[in-house]
């Protein structure tokens, strides 16, 4: 009995060819990078059983994705029907989560507002309770629901989710992706704007955004998304026990330290949508680089025996994107592997 099944078990073993081999039992992927994305594409492959190891230069709470303010919106990004599926998707995402416990997501009404006429945006019809509304002071008006995704809550709870999964955490700054790169199927870039060295990627460039994180006011629920004049977008976004209010976009300035001159600029603006902002009391001030590129880098390759991914260029729109860019990347990945 035990030879027969033997001579069974190799017969299997035999019929499936070296990929299905693979799936069958364990893909080995490195993601480089801490940020949105990487922790996002790690926990989608760690999911479907791959053995996942994340290796990065700054942990999750020192990259632009924990400083995002996080709203879900479209912002400076490519205008384009892929992004607005992305965007669908991860606005589908977070409201699913949103009801689960320490996932840092709500869903909160907001509103826009622009001092100068603006068409109906595209993705109107994505998200909830969209209504156009008129005021005495501004020029368009709307308000809808949308995610507030708080960062520092929502990456810890997403690298939990990952090491729950068994995926391999290592701190170390990789210089060049497929160097000792032998042991695993696939390499995964996702270092945002660490790509334009690593993958040397002279499209992606940085866009400086400054934030203040403040005492949350007791009159503010909602959140205001604004458009002064052109380039001048700003926002006061509500979280559970603060509230960040921005911002700057300040293309190829490379300045880590938060300057005295840009919060003097976002209180001002902040104070045109409501005057009681001059009263707030600011805890703390941050910076980030966003990775932006006219297209989101979404390309995977073979590379001799190894699988190269990148996934990084996400703009304004990282946190917006994140869910629906991953879930793409990872069916163009297990196409190839
Ligand atoms: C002020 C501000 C507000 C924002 N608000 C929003 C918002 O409301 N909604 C929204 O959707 N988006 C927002 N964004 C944009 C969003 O933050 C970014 O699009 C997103 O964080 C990009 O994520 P990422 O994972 O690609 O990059 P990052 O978060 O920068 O992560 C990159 C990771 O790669 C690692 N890395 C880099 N180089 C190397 C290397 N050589 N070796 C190893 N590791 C490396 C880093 O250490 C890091 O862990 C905002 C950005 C800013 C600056």
């Amino acid at each position: 009995m035990a030879i027969i099944l033997l001579m069974f078990c190799c017969c299997n073993v035999q019929k499936v060819n070296k990929s299905s081999f693979k799936l069958v039992f364990m893909i080995k992927a490195r993601v480089i990078g801490c940020g949105v994305i990487g922790l996002t594409v790690a926990r989608l492959l760690s999911q479907k059983g791959w053995s996942v190891e994340v290796v990065y230069e700054d942990n999750y709470i020192n990259t632009t994705s924990y400083i995002a303010a996080a709203v879900w919106h479209p912002f400076l990004v490519e205008k384009s029907t892929r992004i607005l599926k992305w965007a669908e998707e991860s606005y589908k995402y977070f409201e699913c989560i949103s009801n689960q416990l320490n996932t840092g997501v709500s869903i909160v009404k907001g509103h826009e507002l622009s001092s100068y006429s603006i068409s109906t945006p595209e993705w109107a019809n994505i998200v909830k309770n969209f209504h156009v509304t008129t005021s005495n002071s501004w020029n368009s008006v709307w308000s809808y629901e949308a995610p507030v995704i708080e960062m520092p809550l929502y990456l810890s709870w997403l690298k939990l989710k990952c090491l729950k999964n068994n995926v391999v955490f290592k701190q170390q700054k990789i210089n060049n992706l497929l160097k000792n790169s032998k042991e695993f199927d696939c390499i995964i870039n996702s270092s945002g704007m660490g790509s334009k060295k690593l993958n040397i990627d002279n499209k992606l460039f940085p866009i400086r955004g400054q934030v203040c994180w403040i005492k949350k006011p007791n009159w503010l629920n909602d959140f205001y998304i604004f458009h002064l004049e052109d380039e001048v977008n700003g926002y006061i976004i509500p979280r559970k026990n603060d509230a960040v209010i921005g911002t700057t976009a300040q293309k190829d300035d490379l300045c880590k330290e938060p300057r005295k001159e840009d919060a003097d600029y976002i209180l001002d603006i902040c104070k045109k949508v409501n005057p009681k902002i001059q009263n707030i009391e600011i805890e703390s001030h941050h910076v980030g680089h966003r990775p932006a590129r006219a297209n989101i880098c979404s390309s995977v390759v073979k590379r001799g025996d190894v699988i190269l991914g990148n996934l990084y260029g996400h703009g304004g729109s990282g946190v917006t994107l994140s869910w629906g860019s991953a879930l793409s990347f990872v069916e163009k990945l297990e196409r190839l592997v």
